[in-house]
């Protein structure tokens, strides 16, 4: 990938992806200045003077896709494992899995769990190729919850606190009211983007059940009450109705994964704005490649309790009305298949739903809206060149980018084929 910097361009020929009317647009031209998009016009005869100007050959021009649930640092399957690597270790492997999202045209992520502002701002100086983070430091998770990687029988070998601060832990472990207000302004005192919280049993991790709930109603309203205090928001972690409503009710903005989730809870999210951030590619990478690529057996056990559910989960949502954002939540050698989330998306949802999960509703999730994951004056100039038309061929983005023939992140080119 190369990278160039200028300070005026201008993308002319291409089609604009239309989110809104899910069709393409002929005849518009995009002028850029610095890193936004300052007009969106018709299409001049000649192109300005002194700019440099791309002729898109009638390729579909689209905004930078957005997922809103990876783990950047997660260069191993099992978290566990990840979480005892050196950090020099666990920072050089994250290298190429920033790139590599960068180069399938995601040029913006919600960190789930992990990343921190540190890396976000050697994202944005342009140190490391990257997505935009929006990193949410620390995950919280209770003793013995999502979080928590120990195998029974360790606790008195293993203090939370000698494992739960080094770089590839994706969690911290913090216990009652008054702990959880402090880890909160801990992690937004060093940058953290929005809260991320384990409110239910997971899938990664050794001695919580799926079924089980986690955090206490109290936990969850001061987490939430402190991040409102910092103008953000916290997102949850949870799979069953009985999670997910506790964690609305308590005020959790984002419900991440939501597989088990029925009918009256989706219509109970609906009701309170909330989102859901379904990552279906994630069961079925684990079931797939989960056990050769080190999850643990505790793990690969769980798998299929969410799995199946998850595809229906993605139809009650949409019947709820319930906005979904894209999520891919990979581990591993499995962040290669980032993109195929939005082929079971298209699949049960249609193409348009599927690219609206990573732009406009994305953006909604971040709360940039008019600035992330569209084409409008204004917004941030990240942008994708794709060969083929996406509403009509969703394949033109799997892969590893090799369908996109330019992307520009911030109004820096990072990726052209086209001359
Ligand atoms: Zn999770
Ligand atoms: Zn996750």
């Amino acid at each position: 990938m190369n990278t160039q910097t200028s300070n005026r361009l201008i993308l002319r020929n291409g089609q604009l992806l239309d989110l809104q009317q899910g069709r393409l647009i002929a005849g518009q031209e995009v002028l850029i200045e610095g890193d936004r998009i300052i007009a969106v016009r018709p299409q001049s005869r000649v192109p300005e003077a002194g700019v440099q100007a791309y002729d898109l050959n009638g390729k579909t021009l689209m905004p930078g896709m957005i997922d809103c649930h990876v783990h950047v640092l997660a260069s191993n399957a099992n978290l566990g494992l990840n979480a005892l690597q050196p950090n020099a270790i666990i920072m050089y492997r994250a290298l190429p899995i920033l790139e590599a999202m960068l180069g399938r045209g995601f040029t913006t992520v919600r960190d789930a769990g992990g990343a921190d502002w540190a890396l976000a701002r050697s994202i944005e100086l342009g140190l490391v190729p990257g997505p935009r983070i929006f990193a949410s430091g620390k995950a919280l998770s209770q003793t013995g919850g999502h979080g928590d990687m120990r195998a029974r029988g360790w606790l008195l070998l293993n203090e939370p606190c000698s494992c739960c601060f080094r770089a590839g832990a994706i969690a911290r472990i913090v216990d009652g009211v008054d702990n959880v207000r402090l880890a909160v302004r801990e992690e937004l005192q060093q940058g953290a983007s929005q809260i991320k919280i384990m409110a239910s049993g997971g899938v990664a991790s050794p001695t919580d059940p799926i079924a089980n709930t986690q955090y206490s109603e109290a936990e969850i309203r001061a987490i939430v009450d402190e991040a409102e205090a910092a103008n953000t928001y916290v997102m949850a972690h949870a799979y069953t109705p009985r999670a997910i409503r506790r964690a609305i009710e308590c005020g959790v903005r984002t419900i991440e994964h939501g597989n088990l989730v029925d009918a009256d809870t989706a219509r109970l999210m609906a009701e309170r704005n909330a989102f859901a951030v379904p990552t279906q590619v994630t069961y079925e990478m684990l079931a797939e490649h989960g056990a050769r690529f080190g999850l643990a057996q505790e793990s690969v056990a769980k798998i299929e309790e969410v799995r199946l559910a998850g595809r229906n989960a993605l139809r009650l949502f949409a019947e709820a009305d319930v906005p979904m954002g894209y999520g891919s939540d990979l581990l591993g050698e499995m962040h290669e298949y980032q993109t195929h989330e939005l082929k079971i998306r298209a699949e049960i949802l249609g193409n348009l739903a599927a690219l609206r999960s990573a732009t406009t509703v994305a953006a909604q999730i971040l709360q940039r809206e008019g600035e992330l994951g569209c084409i409008a004056p204004g917004a941030l100039a990240d942008l994708l060149v794709v060969n083929g038309n996406p509403l009509t061929d969703i394949d033109c983005l799997i892969g590893q980018g090799e369908n996109l023939a330019m992307i520009i992140q911030d109004g820096s080119i990072k990726k052209n084929t086209l001359t």
